[in-house]
């Protein structure tokens, strides 16, 4: 195990008379992907919500870095080093892909306007490294032919990839995938398969990964959590997790 760049300690939360994450444990260590599996409705996104400071736990701690983060918003969270994608896409369908890019910086530099301005410059200066952040990371996700067409016009497995291109504007150094190889033709979970990996090689990224499709989780996770009613029921390798009677088990008890 590396340093651990995230610690979710004993985390719980309910909605009225359910408990979405029932007093549930996980770490991501520094250049890990660690998977995170369970069958539907098993507390999976709720979890991702938790870790992104969307929703607060009821109990529980979440560590970054060492540093207790569990009160922070989602904005702090994210100027430490957090992105996160949505199960469902989140893009601005009649904007360009670029435009979806530049605005997720601009949305970052509004929560911290004066850290920007005082640090790195004038906001004429930041909207310019932002375009040519946008276009360094259109080219190496390899859609820079589409950097002007609205999202409208491209197909659900690039629109995954301007997602995730999107929350890389912000340098994150822990990335929260929830499924995102949910709808995509097997050809474009194997570019999928390929591009997180190659997040993690390049750019160090650590990933915490939120996956239905196991042969994701098994080409690319350094260990896997598996929940079941909001309760961590295993976690270890992928290769033993999968055939672990108890998981094996709550997949086919749904
Ligand atoms: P998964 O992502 O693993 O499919 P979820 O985290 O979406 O599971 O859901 C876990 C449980 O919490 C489910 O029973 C779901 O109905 C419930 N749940 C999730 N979000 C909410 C919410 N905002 N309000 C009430 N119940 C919720
Ligand atoms: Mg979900």
């Amino acid at each position: 195990m590396t340093t651990p760049i995230l610690e979710a300690r004993g985390i719980t939360k309910r909605f009225g008379g359910v408990v979405a994450v029932n007093d549930a444990s996980l770490t991501v260590g520094k250049g890990q992907i660690v998977g995170l599996i369970g069958p539907n409705g098993s507390g999976k996104s709720t979890m991702v919500n938790l870790v992104a400071g969307e929703m607060m736990p009821n109990e529980g701690t979440f560590l970054f870095n060492g540093a207790d983060i569990t009160a922070l918003p989602s904005h702090r969270r994210a100027r430490l080093g957090m992105a996160r994608s949505f199960q469902l896409l989140r893009l601005f369908h009649s904007l360009s892909v670029e435009d979806n890019l530049l605005l997720a910086n601009h949305m970052r530099m509004k929560a911290s306007l004066a850290a920007s301005i005082f640090a790195r410059g004038t906001a004429r200066e930041e909207e310019e490294r932002a375009r040519a952040r946008a276009r360094e990371l259109l080219a190496w996700f390899d859609l820079q032919d589409f950097a002007e067409r609205p999202v409208s016009a491209l197909s659900i497995g690039q629109q995954r990839m301007v997602e995730i291109a999107r929350g890389m504007m912000s340098e994150p150094s822990l990335f929260v995938l929830d499924e995102p190889a949910a709808g995509l033709s097997p050809p474009n979970v194997d570019k999928l398969i390929e591009l997180v990996r190659r997040l993690r090689d390049e750019f160090g990224v650590s990933i915490l990964l939120v996956e239905h499709v196991m042969r994701v989780v098994r080409d690319l996770c350094d260990h896997v959590v598996v929940l079941d009613s909001g309760v961590k029921i295993a976690e270890g390798a992928p290769d033993a997790v999968v055939k672990d009677p108890v998981v094996v088990e709550a997949y086919i008890g749904t």
